[in-house]
């Protein structure tokens, strides 16, 4: 098996460094690492990358992509990440809304949303979780009455991400509370954010600084024309949009572990190169290949993708790999640096300007967002290794 990228991709690369020297802002890095609303330096970059294709770039040309393949992505995606610029893989129009539009939106909504998306002018917010319903989506309660040529919505929902700043939503709701099987009584609907009465958002904020939102709907009016798909069919079409959201690039996460190396290689205590010691050299080596091996496991997954297989139990290994990864690599950084590694940005002590720190406070919940890992085990025993449902 040929694991080397080719001529092409390497060209692909070169030229997308070039862009991102050139490119990316202190301020936009700095601004989506801590996913504050985004700045205007953000915004431009994402437009810049909407102009070139990059953004959606597994698009045809006529929605604003440059019909690369799931690998040629894959390449464009890692190098942005590797730059900490603004990265598609965490814009949520252009990693789940755009191509679950693709596949299951009407001409009109394509028309509408996609090219917008492509080139980087607008944002969504996922609303799927409430107070009750996490992991067991199908409980969602949110309700969506039908009232001719609109839906009325009533109830609440949790940890909607961006719902403060992104001009859309993109909100699961029962449109049956009929159905004995409760999975077959939800809708996808598309909201506009920014012109819609009777919705009130307010953040909530984790340990990290990192915010999301609640968000409370009273009698909001959403028109039918913002429905995703069928009626009722809601279920099947975000499972399709979850394996978008958990599709993965580590090569982001890496560069803090080579900081850590240099780190390392640069640092005595009490008298001794910390690179000498041997518990510090097996646990950088132990993260090293747990690199190496997702990378490959994200690979296989992009080649599933372009060879358009259902990779349900591949995504989800590879969502917990990567997840797992980042928030053991954040521990053995601040294991490594003792306390020093535990300082803010802001003092002028701190190991690596406070950047362990911060994910060691952000990661665990990439273990939870987009289905958590256990939940993920779950999918690898039932799909994987076809263990009947716990
Ligand atoms: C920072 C952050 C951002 C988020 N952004 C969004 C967003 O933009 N949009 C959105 O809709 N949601 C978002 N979420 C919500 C996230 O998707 C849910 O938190 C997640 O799906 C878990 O649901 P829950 O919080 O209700 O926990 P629960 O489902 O109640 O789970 C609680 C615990 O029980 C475990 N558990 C649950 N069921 C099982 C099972 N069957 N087997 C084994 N263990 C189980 C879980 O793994 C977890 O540890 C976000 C969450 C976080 C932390």
């Amino acid at each position: 098996m040929d694991f080397s990228f080719t001529p092409q991709q390497e060209r692909l690369r070169e030229e997308i460094r070039a862009f991102l020297e050139k490119e990316v802002k202190e301020d936009s890095k700095v601004d989506f690492l801590y996913d504050r609303p985004y700045s205007p330096a953000t915004w431009e970059f994402l437009g810049k990358l909407g102009e070139k294709g990059w953004l959606c770039p597994t698009w045809p040309g006529e929605w604003g992509g440059i019909g690369a393949s799931a690998l040629d992505n894959y390449v464009i995606q890692e190098e942005i990440a590797y730059a900490f610029a603004p990265a598609p893989f965490a814009v949520i129009g252009a990693m789940v809304v755009g191509p679950t539009l693709l596949a299951y939106g009407n001409e009109a909504q394509k028309n509408k949303y996609l090219p917008l998306i492509a080139r980087g002018k607008v944002e969504f917010s996922m609303g799927y979780t409430e107070p009750q319903s996490g992991s067991d989506l199908a409980s969602l309660s949110l309700r969506a009455e039908d009232k001719g040529d609109y839906y009325l919505l009533n109830g609440q929902k949790m940890f909607s991400t961006k719902a403060d700043f992104a001009q859309y939503g993109w909100i699961a709701v029962r449109t049956d509370t009929t159905n004995p099987k409760k999975h077959k009584g939800i809708s996808l609907l598309i909201l506009d954010l920014k012109n819609t009465p009777g919705l009130t958002i307010r953040p909530i904020y984790n340990m990290s600084g990192y915010h999301s939102t609640e968000v409370f709907y009273d009698d909001v009016r959403i028109p039918k024309e913002n429905l995703v798909g069928d009626l009722n069919q809601g279920f099947y079409i975000i499972g399709a949009a979850l394996l978008f959201e958990r599709a993965v690039t580590i090569r982001g996460f890496h560069k803090p572990l080579e900081l850590l190396v240099d780190y390392v290689k640069n640092t005595r205590r009490r008298g001794r190169p910390l690179s000498e010691d041997p518990l510090i050299r097996r646990k950088l080596a132990e993260l090293e290949m747990r690199f190496a091996v997702t990378g490959v496991i994200a690979r296989r997954l992009c080649w599933m993708q372009q060879n358009k297989m259902f990779a349900l139990n591949e995504t989800a290994i590879a969502k917990l790999l990567s997840t797992e990864l980042v928030y053991d690599l954040a521990n053995a950084g601040l294991q490594i640096m003792g306390p020093y590694g535990e300082l803010q940005s802001d003092s002028k002590y701190a190991a690596l300007q406070g950047c362990f720190a911060h994910m060691y406070q952000e990661s665990p919940h990439y273990k939870i967002a987009g289905g958590t890992s256990e939940i993920q085990r779950q999918i690898i025993a039932t799909r994987g290794l076809g263990l009947p449902r716990g």
